[in-house]
């Protein structure tokens, strides 16, 4: 399935001067959706993993399809001061300044195998901190995995030691 031809270039958002990739195309057509599902389960099947973490907030949509194919949970990710329980957070850098993203405590426990999700992988900023989240509770990170890489941004870099797999390559 080609699913280039669902995702669409927005100019100038949520910047002057960014091209934003909007995915909203590609989740309202009913094949597209559950094709990109499938695909994406395809980049991990045959492994073993006990938790799907996703970062928010696009990155909770196909989390938790992923993590009922692989019989895992889900787990959010969330910006500061979102999550209502005990949590450890770490910060990442952004183009201008940083952002902090916050995980439960208890979401994972030590020695579990963990596939983080996200939409996009841009600088790999996000998922970098969000490996060290997972680290920190004992988890151990199987796989990023991304519908889209923007391969220009060199996302891949950043996660280098850590396995990396997408859908959707620019
Ligand atoms: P990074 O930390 O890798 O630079 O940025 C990745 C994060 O930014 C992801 O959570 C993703 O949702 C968001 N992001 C960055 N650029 C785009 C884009 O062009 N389209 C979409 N849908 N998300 C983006």
């Amino acid at each position: 399935m080609d699913f280039k031809k669902y995702v669409r270039d927005i100019p100038n958002f949520p910047e002057e001067g960014i091209t934003f990739k909007d995915i909203t195309p590609l989740l309202q057509d009913a094949k597209a959706l559950a094709g990109a599902g499938d695909a994406l389960f395809e980049l991990i099947a045959n492994m073993e993993i006990d938790k799907v973490v996703g970062m928010e907030s696009r990155g909770f949509i196909f989390a938790p399809i992923l993590a009922t194919h692989l019989n895992a949970g889900f787990v959010p990710v969330r910006k500061r001061g979102k999550l209502p329980h005990q949590i450890i957070s770490e910060s990442y850098e952004l183009e201008y300044g940083t952002d902090v993203l916050e995980i439960h405590v208890d979401s994972i426990q030590k020695g579990e195998r963990v596939l983080i999700h996200d939409d996009v992988l841009a600088t790999g900023g996000t998922a970098k901190a969000v490996c060290k989240l997972i680290e920190k509770l004992g988890g151990e990170v199987v796989q990023c995995n991304f519908l889209m890489e923007l391969n220009f941004l060199k996302g891949r870099e950043k996660l280098s030691g850590y396995s990396v797999a997408s859908l959707i390559k620019y």
